[in-house]
């Protein structure tokens, strides 16, 4: 994955050093959890991710697992996947479908984030799993957004609820109300309901999704969020979590070649999962979240 190959190259140096060396002194193991704390950091990855990860990494490598293995350095190897398997999120969790349908799905995030892309991703994936989702188009505040539902429903091949004022117009929340309704009155199975985001965290944003969240009760609230954005993911994940909450996180653009290990923070830092990654442009550039993948692909 492009966004992580820097941090990948520098991991696998480290690690190519620990190999030379047989048994592990104390200062070699201090050593790599240097090199491992400033590759992370330099990835992007929030101070407290770094520093607890590497107190772990550190405390388990200076212990009896490392110290009596045939092969130290493989251990160390070892431990530093289960514990950046930890950081992702630990296992793969799925969604979580409404014991009674329809499942409400709603998007939050900031504009510009994914969210439109990824509700037909998401709607594609489902429907190709026998799900009959409907997209419904409760962004007002982007020009356009009710277009490009309309034109991304389209290429899923999915039904789009949109308001009849069209683009830019009408009460989102009560778009958000009578799309819900739609689904159960047409039988859809799966409600993705696309919101509303600014360009940065804003007091009215906040509100209206969580006005949203309140009029629909969403089965999973998925919160988007651009892997590029550096070190702004934290303070935008826990802005999120404390204005609208959420029950999963996915990561777009990890395609892109910027640094994005502050996503990779944002697990960790709010305790919600990783549930889904975008890849790219096309709807087809989706994937569920796997932590334990994602952390083999880091350190490959
Ligand atoms: P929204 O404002 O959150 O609804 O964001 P959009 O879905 O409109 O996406 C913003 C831009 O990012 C669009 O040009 C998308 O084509 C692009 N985009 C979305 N997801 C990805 C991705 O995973 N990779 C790349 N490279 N571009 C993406």
């Amino acid at each position: 994955m492009a966004t992580f190959g820097n941090l990948s190259d520098r991991l696998a140096e480290t690690f190519k050093n620990l190999r030379t060396k047989g048994k592990l002194s104390a200062a070699d193991v201090d050593g790599t959890v240097r090199e491992i704390r400033r590759a992370l950091l330099d990835a992007d990855v929030a101070l407290d991710v770094v520093k607890d990860f590497t107190g772990k990494v550190r405390e388990r490598a200076l212990g009896d697992e490392v110290s009596k293995a045939l092969n130290p350095a493989q251990q160390v190897v070892r431990i530093v996947n289960e514990e950046l398997v930890e950081i992702l999120g630990g296992q793969q969790r799925r969604l979580e479908f409404a014991k009674k349908p329809p499942t409400i799905i709603m998007l939050a995030g900031l504009q510009g984030a994914g969210k439109t892309t990824l509700a037909g991703k998401l709607a594609k994936w489902l429907a190709k799993d026998g799900h009959t989702p409907v997209l419904v188009a409760a962004d007002l505040q982007r020009p356009n957004a009710v277009t490009q539902l309309q034109v991304v429903g389209q290429q899923a091949g999915v039904a789009v609820f949109a308001p009849e004022s069209g683009n830019g117009v009408g009460n989102p929340v009560q778009v958000a109300r009578d799309g819900v309704k739609f689904a159960q009155q047409k039988m859809h199975d799966v409600v993705i309901v696309d919101t509303a985001g600014r360009l940065g965290v804003d007091a009215d944003m906040m509100k209206q999704a969580s006005d949203i969240r309140a009029a629909i009760g969403p089965d999973e609230v998925l919160f988007v969020i651009d892997a590029m954005i550096g070190q702004d993911a934290v303070a935008t994940a826990k802005a999120f979590q404390d204005g609208v909450d959420f029950t999963g996180v996915v990561l777009t653009k990890l395609d892109g070649d910027a640094r994005g290990g502050a996503a990779l923070s944002v697990a960790s830092i709010t305790g919600r999962p990783i549930m889904f990654a975008s890849t790219g442009e096309s709807l087809d550039d989706f994937e569920p979240f796997h932590p334990d993948r994602m952390a083999s692909r880091i350190l490959d």
